[in-house]
């Protein structure tokens, strides 16, 4: 409903604007239409009126007839910057005298209605002369004239174009962002429910199991219920500490670091889960150079976060490989799994909060979508940056990469 709404919204917008563009460009070519034909007219008007005066002239005609009027085709250019003036066509011309048929100035194809024609009186020489005005600049002139009309126009539209453009780009990622708020509630609620049951649960037992002895009973139970409670508890940084991150209310405390070092506690960190899933984690630490400085917890909750993923994601013993070497001033950490693998078309968006790949149904993996957006955001924090190699079915492979000291 939600969804079809925006989409009508955005099509009736898309639809008038489309329309409006439409009448503008076309009352802008228009009033181009409008500006060409005065100035037609003025130009045309510029030649009868100086064909009128040389016509009168009937001396002038036969001198200009004979080619030997130099006086002549100096008054036929004063007639003609006269009455330019007066019709307020302050551009360059030129013009011609000639017999009709004789080949004039060479013009392009392109200028061939720059040129005004008119032939003087027919009774100085049979034939006729011909006199050509030519306004090369006519195009640039009209478009002067139009100007601040015009471009302003372009900038309007281009404006609004933009601004729309924007505000619908906008739209959606506040929709996408309002779904991945719904998905990720869903998905905490649901996530919280487990533990919480699993806690009353325990408590219950506590007080009724009467087969186990009581101290086997609150070893037993308390075990559960300490257990439940840090899934909870890490579950609650996580989401806390993806947002002070974004608010910048966490300070990195950056000192110089053993990047191996961090790798062998992010592993001590998690080795119940590896051994749980009869994981195996291989390291080939190769570098040389493993220093950084950087931020020793978020550094090994970054990297504990991959170790974790890649061994949620990869289904019945998981098997782990972690590499280190230098690539000119870079220490390059890669973690790759051999599990279930990330399809092509989602690549970049595993790195935004909330996003998890699709698994229509199913739903045997539990996470909230953000350990990779806080992945990355702390890799960048470094100054890093965490590529991903993956294919769907055949495992997957995180490069970090960060200058070393
Ligand atoms: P989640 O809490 O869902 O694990 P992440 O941000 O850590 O959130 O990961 C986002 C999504 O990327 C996961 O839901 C999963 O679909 C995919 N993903 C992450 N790491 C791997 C991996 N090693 N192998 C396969 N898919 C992965």
């Amino acid at each position: 409903m939600k969804l079809n709404r925006t989409t009508i919204f955005i099509s009736i917008s898309s639809l008038a604007l489309i329309i409006v563009l439409i009448i503008q460009v076309n009352w802008i070519f228009q009033s181009a239409k409008i500006k060409e034909d005065i100035f037609n007219e003025k130009a045309n008007m510029v030649l009868s009126k100086t064909a009128e005066v040389l016509s009168s002239d009937e001396q002038a005609c036969r001198d200009l007839d004979e080619e030997v009027g130099g006086s002549e085709i100096q008054k036929t250019d004063s007639l003609f910057t006269n009455y330019m003036n007066y019709y307020d066509l302050n551009l360059n011309y030129a013009f011609e005298v000639k017999k009709p048929g004789t080949p004039g100035n060479s013009v392009s194809e392109k200028k061939k209605n720059n040129i005004y024609k008119k032939r003087l009186d027919e009774e100085v020489s049979k034939d006729g002369l011909e006199l050509n005005l030519l306004l090369p600049k006519k195009r640039q002139f009209i478009l002067e004239e139009m100007g601040t009309m015009f471009i302003t126009s372009v900038i309007l539209i281009l404006v609004v174009l933009l601004m729309f453009w924007r505000t619908i780009l906008l739209l959606m990622k506040e929709k996408k962002i309002s779904e991945h708020t719904t998905d990720f509630l869903n998905n905490m609620t649901h996530e919280f429910k487990t533990p919480l049951t699993n806690i009353a649960l325990s408590g219950k037992m506590l007080m009724r199991d009467s087969t186990l002895k009581q101290e086997d009973k609150i070893k037993h139970y308390s075990g559960i219920i300490l257990e439940e409670n840090e899934k909870l508890r890490m579950q609650v940084e996580q989401v806390l500490s993806m947002t002070a991150l974004e608010r910048g209310e966490i300070p990195l405390q950056k000192t110089k670091i053993s990047f191996h070092e961090i790798i062998s506690n992010a592993i001590k960190h998690i080795n119940i889960q590896i051994e749980s899933k009869q994981g195996e984690v291989s390291l080939q630490l190769d570098a040389s150079n493993y220093f950084v400085i950087g931020d020793q917890t978020h550094l090994t909750n970054a990297l504990r976060n991959l170790i974790d993923n890649a061994l949620k994601y990869s289904g019945e013993q998981p098997e782990i490989v972690i590499h280190t070497e230098n690539s000119g001033k870079q220490l390059v950490i890669s973690i790759s799994d051999k599990g279930i693998g990330i399809a092509k078309e989602y690549h970049q968006k595993i790195f935004t909060k909330f996003f998890r790949v699709p698994t229509g149904d199913v739903h045997n993996v539990k996470g909230f979508g953000l350990g990779l957006a806080y992945v990355r955001k702390i890799i960048e924090l470094h100054g890093g940056s965490i590529d991903l190699k993956s294919e769907k079915g055949k495992g997957t492979n995180f490069v970090i990469s960060i200058a070393y000291v």
